[in-house]
Parts: structure tokens; C-alpha cells; sequence
């Protein structure tokens, strides 16, 4: 049985890093694109972003191990999405609170 955390790759290898976007280190991210796509030929730096696009583009072509990383994968990306709009919304709150107090001291 594999790892369902696995990304199944286009050369049938797999990846057993995890699919949270924001722990892709600098090594993930290769100069050179070498995840390439088996159906059209595109190319990706990272085995998420293949398994995504895969997962979207071509879905019928899928099997159950690459639709169950595109689940992950998906999840993933939902998360990390969330949590970019609440820190977004904070520091939005806190420039406007903070610009909101500097006006009432300076222009009193
Ligand atoms: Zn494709």
C-alpha cells in the first residue's frame, strides 16, 4: 500500500512530501521545470502544482491515486488560501487602526 499523502508524478514516481504549498523549500523549486504532464506536455517546478493542474485539467484521465493527491493537493491549497485571507485581513485592520490613531494624535 502506498502513502496517500504521496504525489503520484508523471514518470510513476512518488513523492512523499507533504502537499502544504507553504512548505515548499528552496530545493523544491528547481531553475528548470521537471514535473511534465503525460496528457498535454506542460511543465511544472513543483509535484503539487502538477498534481493540480492534472487534477483540473484533465480529470477524466485521472486514477485513484492521483485523485486522491488532487483531494490532498486541493485541500491544501483551501488552507493555505484561508490563511493568507485572515493574515490579509489583519494587517489590513491593524494599517487601518494604526493610521486611524496616528490621525487623532496628529491632528488634535
Ligand atoms: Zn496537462
Amino acid at each position: 500500500m502506498t502513502d496517500p499523502n504521496a504525489a503520484v508524478t508523471a514518470d510513476g514516481r512518488e513523492s512523499t512530501r507533504g502537499f502544504d504549498p507553504g512548505d515548499r523549500s528552496e530545493s523544491d523549486v528547481a531553475d528548470t521545470p521537471e514535473y511534465v504532464c503525460e496528457d498535454c506536455g506542460r511543465r511544472f517546478y513543483a509535484a503539487d502544482l502538477l498534481v493540480l493542474h492534472r487534477g483540473v485539467t484533465h480529470p477524466a484521465a485521472l486514477d485513484d491515486a492521483e485523485r486522491d493527491a488532487y483531494r490532498e493537493a486541493y485541500a491544501a491549497e483551501e488552507r493555505a488560501i484561508r490563511s493568507f485571507r485572515i493574515r490579509a485581513l489583519g494587517i489590513l485592520v491593524a494599517l487601518y487602526f494604526g493610521f486611524l490613531f496616528l490621525y487623532v494624535f496628529y491632528a488634535s
